[in-house]
């Protein structure tokens, strides 16, 4: 469903009309500053195609996890509407303190050709995450044409993302430049991929990855499991582990898909060593143990065989998709096996292959290590390029039909 074709923003008439788009504004926050842009830069080409087409925008997203029941300052998309206007270099208007009140109906309705208006956070009210009539009608009055391109709430059934293109059913309902682009990449890269095809999975959790290597089994020429979810792996096939992170609930599934994925025609390629410590801190002595790890220490990266034969797989690949660290990444040295992975698929990219980064720790990594240039895509969604990577539905783009 999510590889049919479907209207784009592009080949829809925007002059004169007023068009809701659902952007995902979910930026990270310390102290009201945000320290990560990136979402809302990824919107601007959408804004800018309706605003230079003389169309109005009323841009809607949620951010961070409010209780639902009111405005709360420190969910505000006020400091997201500011930088919004630098990058636009024009007014952006947040009004109100909430997505359907007086002051938001009244900024939209004021709203004309190039103008912004920017919704207070949707999760303000309850009736975004139950996915409310009531609520996605409020929304649905306020624009003549539906832009999805949120990316990054794409997996979820909210009212913005499902409720309201539903009660839009008469106006055009069509795809923004970024979730075109992360579709296309994502959906491309599982369907048609140029081969060898490589998929880099790692991170904490086994569980949160199931699913994906059951989907990437038999679809990918490599497998390659590197993180911490690595050690539940190894404990289903005997080894010892010392005190690294391991999901025990998990070991017996984990051998089950050792199984699955080996029954395919997909290699599913492991660390063969690691770099262990005594504990999980910057400074601490390191030593680096074989696939069974003695004592009281901890796998906190993969060794330099691994990253050899890591980089090796990624560097020679023509499609390389990758979600999830190698290691605990945010304190170096144990950052290594991610950096090296990072630099393979540069490489990759730079022979011509197609490198695609899952978003959210893994995005948040390259950009951290500074390497958010030189691959093909790194996505906006964590959860969503997920769920694409595992097949499973996108209720977002499912909702805006086929053309
Ligand atoms: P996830 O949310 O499952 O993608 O996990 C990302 C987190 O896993 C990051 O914060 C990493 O620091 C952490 N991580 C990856 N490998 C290890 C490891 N070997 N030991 C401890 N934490 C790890």
């Amino acid at each position: 469903m999510t590889t049919a074709p479907r209207p784009t923003i592009d080949s829809v008439d925007v002059a004169g009309r007023t068009v809701l788009v659902r952007v995902d504004f979910n930026v990270p926050l310390a102290a009201g500053k945000i320290t990560d842009d990136s979402r809302i830069v990824a919107a601007v080409p959408t804004i800018r195609s309706i605003l230079d087409r003389d169309g109005a925008c009323v841009l809607m997203s949620h951010l961070g996890r409010p209780a639902g029941t009111g405005y709360e300052a420190n969910f505000s998309l006020q400091p997201v509407g500011a930088r919004l206007a630098e990058l636009l270099g024009r007014p952006v208007v947040v009004p109100g303190e909430g997505s359907v009140d007086d002051a938001a109906a009244a900024a939209v309705a004021a709203i004309g050709p190039g103008e912004v208006v920017l919704l207070e956070n949707l999760r303000f009210h309850a009736g975004e995450k139950k996915a409310d009539a009531d609520f996605a009608a409020a929304l649905a009055a306020y624009g003549q044409v539906y832009c999805q391109d949120a990316f990054g709430a794409a997996h979820r059934g909210d009212a913005s993302m499902v409720a309201v293109p539903d009660a839009m059913s008469d106006s055009p309902r069509v795809a923004g430049r970024l979730l075109e682009a992360e579709l296309k990449y994502l959906a491309d890269a599982i369907e048609s991929p140029a081969r060898p095809f490589v998929a880099v999975l790692g991170g904490a959790k086994i569980s949160d990855k199931l699913g994906t290597i059951r989907h990437l089994a038999g679809r990918v020429d490599t497998l390659v499991v590197g993180g911490a979810m690595a050690f539940t792996l190894l404990r289903a096939m005997g080894h010892v582990v010392g005190r690294s992170l391991v999901e025990e609930a998990m070991i017996e599934e984990a051998g089950e898909i050792i199984k699955a994925v080996e029954a395919t025609s997909t290699r599913l390629l492991l660390p063969t060593d690691f770099v262990c410590a005594a504990a999980p801190e910057a400074g601490v002595a390191t030593t680096t143990c074989g696939r069974d790890i003695e004592g009281d220490l901890m796998g906190l990266d993969i060794g330099p065989e691994s990253v050899a034969s890591f980089a090796a797989a990624v560097r020679g690949a023509k499609t390389v998709v990758w979600n999830g660290p190698m290691g605990l990444f945010e304190i170096p040295p144990f950052d290594t096996g991610t950096l090296a992975v990072a630099q393979a698929m540069i490489e990759a990219t730079e022979g011509g292959g197609i490198t695609v980064v899952g978003g959210g720790d893994t995005a948040a990594a390259v950009n951290d290590l500074g390497l958010a240039v030189g691959f093909s895509h790194v996505s906006t969604g964590g959860g969503a390029s997920l769920r694409m990577l595992e097949g499973g539905p996108m209720p977002g783009v499912e909702a805006l039909g086929t053309v």
